[in-house]
């Protein structure tokens, strides 16, 4: 028997990723009451691979495509940021200005209040600069990547970013999450939103599952945040959006290669992506990728290459990442989206760059990892899932990858921090409030 609790606020935001977490952030400050449902878990990060497993294993916020390629995310409070490398990038000014969007303002002050800086020399892991040193020697414009790790509270040797940092170095969406909870946001954990309801065309709140029970919240607002592959299913399933959805995932391939004189005893456990390279006009993206030992040991074994299992402390990882096409779909059980011709044109270009790099650093044994991806977005595009005001249904609005507009390539956190803050300011001045509801 179902049991069925009624509860009302102004806003409800179901996902708590950059994107949901900015917007719900922005609407709490703005003294609105909101819920915030995740249907991951608000265990603290322990940085383990253990509880990684929990969070983006398939069937847990992976899933594996028919070509055998693993699409990931986190299912966690924080989404995938909880699990990100932390790179950042400004948003792409240009692609949003098409559809009348200005993020400079908000881009602005969360520059202000983020740590957002390259890491200092020596949060810099050999690997990365060994890496660093051979792409400048190769002729690559090779340079430190802005990072959204609070340096103070870093450290070198330690491999747990990709685990969920647990020294609260490394920012993630649970900071700002936890800032909407002082300001008053009411946030359930392991609730899945199962639909949004409708009422003569407008959204009035959603129906979630929680501890075995299933419930309604009630609000005038609700913003999906639930990341590029969970929004488009919320829509689909509350009878709003389409049954498949394309979108993008910006493929990645490891290429990798054993040098000598690498006797670090801590041996690939470094922060990845501390530098690289990017070529705009030709969709592809370098960075170093130094991973935990069990992540390389499965490219390895993925790749056919037991010989080099073993390898780790003395292999050197360049990450190739692609903006790859708009394409394949997101079902309402399943993910799946194949390489087309020119996304293969683009990672083998970008192969062969890594391939001269790691020539240049001496490596030997040199190869490449199946592609897999983790930027899902795409899926419910500004100007034809939503119009500019991210508006998919009159109170129903998206905020997340979802809504990025055009083939990526580019690490999207702080782009979809910016555009949670602009949709949380904007229904904070239209007065998504408690006076306003009640008036
Ligand atoms: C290994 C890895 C490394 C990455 N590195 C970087 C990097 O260096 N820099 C960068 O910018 N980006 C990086 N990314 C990508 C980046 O983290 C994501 O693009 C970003 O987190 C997407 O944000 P989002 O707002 O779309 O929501 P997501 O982060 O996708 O979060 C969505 C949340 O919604 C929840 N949800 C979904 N459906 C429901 C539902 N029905 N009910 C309740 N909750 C629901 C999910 O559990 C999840 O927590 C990386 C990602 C991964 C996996």
């Amino acid at each position: 028997m179902e049991s069925l609790t009624q509860r009302s606020y102004d806003a409800i935001v179901v996902g708590t990723g950059p994107g949901g977490a900015s917007t719900a952030r922005e609407l709490a400050r703005a003294g609105a009451r909101v819920l915030v449902l995740e249907q991951g878990s608000a265990a603290p990060l322990a940085g383990t691979l253990g509880q990684m497993a929990t969070m983006a294993l398939p069937g847990r916020g992976a899933w594996l495509h028919r070509d055998a390629s693993l699409l990931v995310a986190g299912t966690a409070l924080g989404g995938s940021s909880a699990l990100n490398f932390a790179t950042a990038a400004p948003p792409p000014a240009a692609m949003f200005a098409a559809h009348g969007i200005d993020l400079a303002p908000h881009l602005a002050a969360l520059r202000a209040e983020l740590p957002l800086a390259p890491l200092p020399d020596n949060l810099v892991g050999p690997m990365a600069a060994r890496i660093m040193a051979a792409a400048r020697a190769a002729g690559f414009n090779w340079e430190k990547l802005d990072k959204m790790i609070r340096p103070q509270a870093c450290r070198s040797g330690c491999w747990r970013c990709v685990y969920g940092c647990p020294y609260g170095a490394k920012w993630s969406a649970r900071d700002f999450v936890e800032d909407a909870c002082r300001h008053g946001a009411v946030l359930l954990d392991r609730s899945r939103v199962r639909r949004v309801l409708v009422e003569d065309g407008r959204a009035i709140g959603v129906e979630y599952r929680r501890e075995g029970g299933t419930h309604t919240a009630r609000a005038q607002t609700v913003v999906l945040a639930g990341g590029g592959i969970g929004s488009p299913r919320l829509l689909h399933a509350s009878g709003l959006g389409p049954r498949l959805a394309s979108f993008f995932s910006d493929p990645v391939v490891a290429v990798m290669g054993s040098v000598d004189g690498l006797d670090d005893p801590n041996g690939g456990a470094e922060v990845p992506m501390a530098a690289g390279a990017s070529f705009p006009s030709e969709g592809v993206a370098l960075a170093d990728l130094t991973l935990p030992a069990p992540m390389y040991a499965a490219f390895a074994l993925q790749a056919g290459r037991v010989d080099r299992v073993g390898a780790h402390r003395r292999t050197l990882s360049i990450m190739v990442k692609i903006r790859d096409d708009i394409g394949g779909a997101v079902g309402p059980r399943w993910v799946d989206k194949r390489l087309t011709p020119g996304d293969r044109a683009r990672l083998d270009k970008g192969i062969g760059m890594a391939r001269r790099i790691l020539e240049q650093a001496g490596a030997r044994q040199v190869f490449a990892s199946h592609h897999f991806a983790a930027h899902p977005g795409g899926s419910v595009r500004i100007g034809e899932g939503v119009d500019s005001a991210l508006r998919a249904a009159p109170g129903l609005y998206v905020c997340d990858a979802s809504v990025i507009p055009q083939p990526w390539g580019l690490p999207p956190t702080l782009t979809l921090l910016c555009l949670g803050k602009r949709l949380g300011a904007m229904l904070a001045g239209a007065g998504v409030s408690s006076e306003a509801v009640s008036r």
